[in-house]
């Protein structure tokens, strides 16, 4: 059975979700003001496994991934670039969902744009200030700022653990003398001239953040939903608000599981701007395989911190390339004629047996990808050990590799590690391999050598297999 560590008990728990088995899963996605860096890919591709993992596991799942298309930051951008707010939120829209695609991320079953349900937001808002739960103060010419009012809601802190007190205490004291606490938040905000700006009750102005993604939860998926994910440092104050502002108007539990993934730090520091180091998913796809990429960020479990160095990149690369090279070898033995002499196939039946059952076992426990890649890659080693002696094999270990290929197609798509992609040998390289194995038999070993060095130098390796027969490997 799956267990998930839900943020809000701090526990490792059956996932029991609200109406089995439908699944309604909502995951914060990108505020659109610029090209977002590995650690919010990393988030994308975490939620992503997790809603494959559900869909195999039978569940019908329900997911949505937001984009915050009106903010303070793309406001700031927008006067940086003077450029309108609309046209730097649509720019950087399709940028992300550029990377997305390259990343193998599915398109979630609805991406809804918080500019697109302000009505529902002022709704919400509205009902906030009827239940005695929000307040509005006076703020620019143009409008009134509504605050929610966080002592009203008596189980604040409940997601991160904070209490109440401990917060208003704590709480940096903030210009804004008309808040009551010190730790009410920004339901809708006045314009200022010249800002993006919507009619409202409240004058002209603009939603907050947190109950952009209050609203489209609701709106899309109800009241009640079953999982809820982001990046750690969502939940405070962003989730944490969330609760406040859904709980407060519905009076019903809000999110059953929350689920928050961890940080990706470069050489151990945090990735931050003053540093210098962020690293753009961008430039990764221009140096790394998408699917070397995802088999990096899935080499941490997905709550855990992620450390990023060239020199574990680089390792990672290496490992994806000999998992990737299973399925080339594997169609080549599957494409050659059959041998007629009997092979050693148990340790591969057993593996193939195993491997789903070691896949599920690890992925049942909180999502654990760092197992599941190691549970295929198991099979994938026994079949090229398998392949190692002879590109030839026999009738029945060729039924056996289709299994093992079809098993690793499956359990790596899921995971997003595999690729139809295969390197093409150039005839070239071909025909100088050919031209080698003559050589050999002529005993003209310098010449083979030489040919052997030109084939590096097209970036191919020649592997000598039984029976004066060859192997032509891509050069790592
Ligand atoms: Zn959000």
């Amino acid at each position: 059975m799956l267990k998930v560590t839900n943020t809000l008990t701090g526990n490792k728990e059956p996932f029991t979700p609200i109406n089995p088995p439908e699944v309604k899963m909502y995951v914060c996605g990108p505020t659109v003001y610029g090209d977002i860096h590995i650690g919010n890919a990393r988030s994308q591709v975490n939620f992503d496994v997790i809603r494959k993992y559900l869909i195999y596991s039978g569940y019908k799942v329900t997911y949505v991934v937001n984009i915050t298309d009106i903010d303070d930051k793309i406001i700031k951008k927008s006067i940086e670039e003077k450029k309108e707010a609309k046209e730097i939120a649509e720019n950087y829209t399709q940028a992300y969902f550029k990377v997305m695609e390259k990343l193998g991320v599915q398109k979630a079953d609805f991406h809804p744009k918080a500019t697109e349900f302000i009505p529902d937001m002022i709704g919400l808002i509205a009902g906030l200030i009827e239940k005695g739960h929000a307040y509005v103060v006076p703020s620019t010419d143009l409008g009134k700022d509504v605050l929610f009012d966080s002592t009203t809601f008596k189980t604040y802190g409940k997601l991160s653990g904070k209490n109440l007190e401990e917060l208003q205490e704590g709480a940096r004291v903030e210009k804004n003398e008309a808040k009551k606490s010190p730790i009410d938040f920004v339901l809708w905000k006045a314009s200022k001239p010249g800002e993006p700006q919507w009619d409202s009750p409240w004058g002209k102005g603009r939603p907050g953040w947190h109950i952009e993604c209050s609203t489209m939860v609701r709106k899309i998926l109800g009241d009640s939903i079953d999982i809820h994910g982001g990046g750690v440092d969502l939940i405070f104050p962003h989730h944490e608000n969330e609760i406040a502002q859904c709980e407060g108007f519905t009076e019903k539990p809000y999110v059953k599981y929350w689920l928050h993934n961890g940080f990706i730090e470069i050489s151990g520091q945090k990735m931050s701007k003053s540093l210098g180091n962020i690293w753009k998913a961008k430039a990764a796809l221009a140096d790394y395989r998408p699917e070397v990429l995802r088999y990096f960020f899935l080499s941490a479990h997905y709550r855990s911190g992620l450390n990023y160095d060239q020199d574990i990149l680089e390792a990672n690369k290496r490992g994806w390339e000999e998992f990737n090279l299973t399925f080339q070898r594997v169609e080549e033995a599957l494409n050659s004629p059959p041998v007629d002499y009997p092979m050693d196939l148990l340790e591969l039946r057993l593996a193939i047996d195993e491997v789903e059952a070691k896949f599920k076992e690890a992925m049942d426990d909180d999502f654990n990808t760092p197992k599941a890649t190691a549970a295929l890659f198991d099979l994938a080693r026994e079949t090229r050990r398998v392949l190692s002696q002879t590109p030839r094999v026999s009738v029945g270990a060729k039924s056996l590799l289709g299994e093992a290929l079809d098993k690793l197609n499956l359990l790596g798509g899921i995971l997003g590690i595999v690729t139809a992609e295969r390197v093409s040998i150039p005839k070239e390289v071909e025909e100088l391999a050919q031209a080698r194995v003559q050589m050999k038999k002529d005993r003209k070993f310098k010449e083979a050598d030489e040919i052997r060095a030109k084939v590096m130098e097209m970036g191919f390796i020649i592997e000598d297999v039984q029976g004066g027969q060859f192997r032509i490997l891509p050069k790592k």
